[in-house]
């Protein structure tokens, strides 16, 4: 019987893999946890941040498949199996969570509710308008899975959309820049910038004084992708110069920690990693029909992560 191992956050372990094995009978589903080994002769695993050197030890691996759509949490390993094919995880109701969390902030600071917010905190009645969303200029760097969908969203929404990607794209209605020598052009009319880059060694970092210098004054940034794309240091100067706001849901290290000034910051809104979670009642059928499509040899194209370019 062919073996999947499951490695996920310990609070919902037995939720997982009670409901994958009740999606994939024909497999024996076990737990790799922090107390629990992996079961070594393991042909298939499903993980969210393994520890480092764990998956080489599986010698009989045929394939990873990640709880999720990013795949820096397994890349980190420098023991990565190279010839393991790793396969990420999407499907339209994490694309919807996400696209609702982005629509949710853009229209937020399209619509100046912090401001409004102040406002109210002061008792202060004082009318404050806002462009019509066309007028308004919402940038997304990085036009995979999701980053798409919710270009998309913005647009049919209404906002003047611009797109940042490695390689040159064209969509409808959806002004596209590519490569480093475009990224000031497109960051010029950035009023509200979101993030949704994987994270590589490319875009490590990116998030910086240089390119918050290049937007305009008054923008705000929106990060979902990870929070190693952005150096902390540099918003928080950049939020004293000519940024207004920023709303994160990632961060370098999560839980995000007490002490941390993001916390108390004025203009930092912080979410728990939740734009688009992935949990057992969504996530497990996606998995499991992965699964039985990288058993029955199909081809997986559209979730192979080219493990050398990191997405
Ligand atoms: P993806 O499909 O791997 O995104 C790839 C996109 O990024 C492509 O358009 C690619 O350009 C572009 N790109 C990659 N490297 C680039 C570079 N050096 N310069 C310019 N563009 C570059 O990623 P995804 O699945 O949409 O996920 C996006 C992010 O969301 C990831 O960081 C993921 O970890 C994160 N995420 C967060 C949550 C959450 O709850 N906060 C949930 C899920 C995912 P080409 O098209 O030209 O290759």
């Amino acid at each position: 019987m062919t073996t999947l191992l499951l490695r996920v956050d310990s609070a919902r372990a037995e939720q997982w893999r009670q409901s994958m094995q009740d999606l994939l009978p024909e497999l024996n589903c076990r737990l790799w946890t922090d107390v629990t080994p992996p079961d070594c002769s393991a042909e298939l695993a499903a993980v969210w941040s393994p520890p480092a050197g764990g998956l080489a030890k599986l010698k009989r691996l045929k394939a990873v498949f990640s709880i999720g759509a990013g795949v820096d949490h397994v890349l980190k390993d420098p023991d990565y199996p190279q010839t393991v094919p790793l396969f990420k995880t999407i499907a339209p109701e994490l694309s919807q969570r996400m696209v609702e969390y982005v629509l949710l902030h853009t229209l937020r600071y399209h619509r100046r509710l912090p401001e409004l917010a102040a406002q109210q905190a002061r008792g202060e009645w004082q009318i404050l308008l806002s462009p019509l969303a066309h007028e308004r200029t919402v940038g997304v760097l990085g036009l995979g899975h999701l980053g798409v969908q919710v270009a998309f969203a913005l647009r049919d929404f209404g906002f003047n959309v611009q797109a940042w990607s490695r390689s040159q794209k064209q969509h409808k209605g959806i002004e596209c820049f590519a490569g480093a020598q475009q990224l000031k052009a497109f960051l010029a009319n950035c009023e509200i910038l979101i993030c949704l880059l994987p994270l590589t060694p490319n875009t490590r970092t990116i998030l910086n004084a240089e390119l918050f210098a290049a937007l305009p004054q008054g923008a705000y940034i929106i990060n979902v992708a990870r929070g190693e794309h952005l150096v902390e240091e540099d918003l928080l100067l950049a939020l004293e110069q000519n940024l207004a706001g920023a709303t994160l849901d990632v961060f370098v290290t999560e839980p995000l920690p007490s002490k941390h000034p993001f916390w108390q910051h004025p203009n930092i809104t912080i979410t728990p990693h939740i734009a688009s979670m992935i949990d057992p009642l969504v996530g497990s059928p996606v998995l499991a029909g992965n699964i039985r499509r990288f058993l029955a040899n199909e081809p997986l194209s559209e979730l192979r992560v080219d493990v050398h370019r990191g997405y």
